[in-house]
């Protein structure tokens, strides 16, 4: 069967990654685009080939399509969820899945059954951060006792939009790259956050009362504490991702990307072993989970509940920089603090 995709978005990041990512699924293809502006789409159709160009969600949604990517600003994420339900399409949206949690919720709770929701939190993707899981899993740093998340980049320009300048459209790092973090702790770690105590700051970059950087300390189940900071403004910090566990020690390099790229050392007593894992892109392999799961072979790599998660962390982070406190994360609840 194929499966017939619409984009709900012309973004940079259907166009840098997620196009060739469902073009790189046999029986898939990209039959229409919708933009809010009727010449964006037919620009962006015609860039990148795809057959009809739309200015409506009506018309997309009316048109042969069986799946949609939703990579718009983030808050238009969830009505348009809410309306490929309806008409019946699978649904790939971008993360954060909605502006609070209590949304994301509404939008796991409407999926019907049959119909396949995912969030595309690529980073589980990574070869690296799988090794990692597998390592921590087979026990090969023992009990792990805690992880440190670099995650601080430099926004580049032709992103320093929206993101850095509009509260209302779900702007600022924690909604942008928090949530990526807490994903992927939960992912490797194969725990889940119980609270969150986080500072914020504007270093420079955003504007309107949004932050451009943050540092947040978790503390999971099993009693694993962690640290992420998240930023906009640092050019030169690097990405990585440690474990630390009483056996050993797993130290990840340059992972925390888009690409798949960087190493991952593992330190116990016999000494040092670089661990190997596959290159593979990141989004060719979340795609494929997706084309599986709507062949109905497992989940997304991601699923909505997983998408409620990280974002109801993140906003257990953003309350936390807010009150001075530490807050407790409860994806049934909300951060209710
Ligand atoms: P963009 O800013 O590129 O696109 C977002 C929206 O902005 C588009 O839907 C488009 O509206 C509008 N837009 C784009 N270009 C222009 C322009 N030149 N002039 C006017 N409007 C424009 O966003 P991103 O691609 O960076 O992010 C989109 C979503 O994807 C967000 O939810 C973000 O969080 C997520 N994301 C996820 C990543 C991941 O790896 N998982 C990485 C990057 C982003 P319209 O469609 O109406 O034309």
């Amino acid at each position: 069967m194929t499966v017939r995709w619409g984009l709900i978005g012309a973004s940079t990041i259907a166009r840098q990654f997620v196009i060739n990512a469902i073009r790189a699924q046999p029986n898939s293809e990209i039959t229409a685009v919708m933009s809010s502006s009727p010449e964006r789409a037919a620009a962006y159709a015609k860039e990148n080939g795809i057959p009809l160009a739309v200015s409506t969600l009506d018309a997309l949604l009316g048109s042969d399509i069986d799946a949609v990517y939703i990579s718009t600003t983030n808050e238009l994420h969830l009505e348009q969820a809410l309306a490929a339900f309806k008409a019946g399409k699978h649904v790939l949206c971008e993360k954060p899945l909605a502006l609070t949690s209590a949304d994301a919720r509404t939008m796991v709770a409407a999926k019907a059954a049959g119909i396949v929701l995912g969030t595309n939190h690529h980073l589980r993707n990574a070869g690296s951060h799988r090794a990692m899981r597998e390592a921590i899993a087979a026990g090969r740093i023992g009990k792990p006792i805690a992880a440190r998340v670099f995650h601080s980049v430099y926004l580049p320009e032709n992103l320093q939009g929206w993101r850095i300048t509009r509260p209302e459209a779900g702007g600022g790092v924690v909604l942008d790259i928090t949530v990526h973090d807490a994903d992927t702790l939960r992912f490797v770690l194969g725990d889940d956050p119980l609270e969150v105590s986080a500072f914020t700051q504007a270093a420079g970059m955003a504007s309107g009362g949004l932050e451009d950087g943050a540092m947040c300390i978790w503390r999971f189940t099993s009693g694993i504490i962690a640290q992420s900071h998240e930023g906009f403004t640092t050019k030169f910090a690097g990405t990585g991702f440690e474990v630390h566990g009483s056996e050993g020690s797993l130290i990840a390099k340059d992972v925390m990307t888009q690409k798949p790229i960087g190493s991952v050392l593992l330190r116990t007593a016999k000494g040092e072993e670089e661990l190997s894992f596959d290159r593979e892109d990141l989004y060719v392999r979340s795609l494929r989970q997706f084309h599986a799961a709507i062949g109905g072979e497992g989940q997304p790599s991601a699923t909505g509940k997983d998408g409620v998660w990280s974002l109801t962390s993140a906003e257990a982070a953003l309350q936390s920089a807010k009150s001075g406190r530490s807050v407790a994360i409860d994806p049934n609840l909300g951060g209710a603090g």
